[in-house]
């Protein structure tokens, strides 16, 4: 049986300080964030993983995991503009991580608490993860 969670993670929009979701004009936004990349077949809803028949089509090796320049994506902000000092995701965006690996592949065991951080430091967004891992040991 495939499982599947969605964590809107410590928080609630609705807690935050006014003046932190009226710093920002922007509209929120729907993200994809992949913090890293490739995966191991874990599951029989793994059969027709469309990672791995991408990754293959393109002579990649879909099992090698590794982190993705858009690591950092939720905490970085403009150092210039209009915008400057604000965070590139607006506030208020839902965050969908990991659509070609798994957040809790064990390859990734050492990279996870730095992503938990910066899931911390942006309260006022939702994350969103679905997992064929739902028992990471
Ligand atoms: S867990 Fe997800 S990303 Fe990993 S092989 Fe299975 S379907 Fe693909």
């Amino acid at each position: 049986m495939e499982t599947y969670q969605q964590m809107d993670l410590f928080h609630d929009n609705n807690d935050l300080p006014a003046e932190t979701v009226q710093a920002d004009p922007r509209p929120p936004l729907t993200v994809t964030w992949n913090l890293w990349h490739g995966c191991k077949k874990v599951s029989p809803g793994c059969a027709n993983c469309y990672m791995f028949r991408r990754d293959e089509e393109y002579g990649k090796d879909p099992t090698i995991v590794h982190k993705t320049s858009s690591f950092s994506l939720p905490v970085r902000k403009y150092r210039s503009g209009p915008y400057k000092g604000l965070h590139r995701i607006p506030a208020g965006s839902l965050i969908y991580t990991c659509f070609t690996s798994d957040f809790f592949i064990e390859e990734a065991d050492d990279w996870r608490p730095e992503a938990w951080d910066m899931i911390r430091r942006r309260p006022d967004c939702s994350f969103f993860m679905i997992t064929k891992r739902p028992n990471p040991g």
